[in-house]
């Protein structure tokens, strides 16, 4: 946690906050931060600065002297397609993909998506944006990505992506698919990335269909976790 992110209505009007949850913990046992420590905040959704360890006890730490006036790092200009992922991945790949600073995340369904996955109660939007969350607190970013849950394939492919996609780079991550592109990405871009076992055929020709371009990594399959950083880290040196 490189960054405390605080909620508005958390603040007291003398600038003051009280942190008795998670936070206070790692400030105690993760930084060991002693009275008048300067502390690196964010307020959620908006700016960062500093903050100062008035007083800590083991039930709970009181910051002052709130301020934050910088904006936070700029966001990629990116909406991730994300197959719902495994359960147990979604965790990091979500906190991986705030980390890295992307604008707008859409959870699709896929042939190759397990049904049982939708149920799991790690991959509801409660713990979707808990995942969000240590991926800011680690990047010192504010601002939670959108999420957006779409669980039936053939109507977000044929309704609404070819409106998202209009006056965007539209990129399908496919390791069977054309080069990836070498020039630096700056312009809105729209990237899907399949589940473990792949967009299957039919998947693949309805994408392109609503507008992506196939790119790939080379003949290296990828997980997941894997690919979405390398995509990233390519696209938006
Ligand atoms: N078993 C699948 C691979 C799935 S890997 C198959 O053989 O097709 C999961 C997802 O990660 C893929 O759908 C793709 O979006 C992305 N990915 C993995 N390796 C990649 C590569 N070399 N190039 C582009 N995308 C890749």
């Amino acid at each position: 946690m490189n960054l405390l992110l605080l909620e508005p209505q958390e603040v007291t009007a003398e600038g003051c906050v009280t942190l008795a949850d998670r936070r206070h913990h790692h400030l105690r046992t993760v930084l060991n931060s002693a009275p008048g420590d300067t502390l690196k905040v964010g307020m959620l959704g908006g700016n960062i600065g500093s903050a100062t360890l008035k007083e800590t006890t083991p039930e709970r730490s009181i910051l002052s002297d709130l301020v934050c006036t910088r904006p936070p790092p700029a966001k990629l200009p990116l909406t991730l397609i994300l197959a719902l992922p495994r359960p147990k991945a979604a965790r990091r790949i979500c906190r991986t993909a705030a980390e890295l600073g992307i604008e707008k995340l859409i959870l699709l369904n896929s042939y190759r998506v397990e049904k049982s996955y939708w149920q799991s109660p790690l991959v509801q939007t409660e713990r979707i944006a808990s995942y969000f969350l240590e991926g800011l607190e680690q990047a010192g970013d504010t601002v939670l990505p959108e999420l957006i849950v779409e669980n039936r394939f053939k109507p977000f492919v044929e309704d609404r992506l070819p409106a998202l996609l209009e006056g965007k780079r539209a990129l399908l991550a496919h390791p069977y698919g054309d080069a990836i592109p070498t020039e630096a990405i700056t312009e809105p871009t729209v990237l899907a990335v399949g589940p473990e076992g792949g967009f299957i055929p039919y998947e693949v020709e309805k994408l392109l269909l609503a507008g992506m371009q196939t790119m790939s990594l080379g003949e290296r399959i990828l997980r997941v976790e894997s690919a979405v950083p390398t995509l990233l880290a390519k696209l938006f040196p």
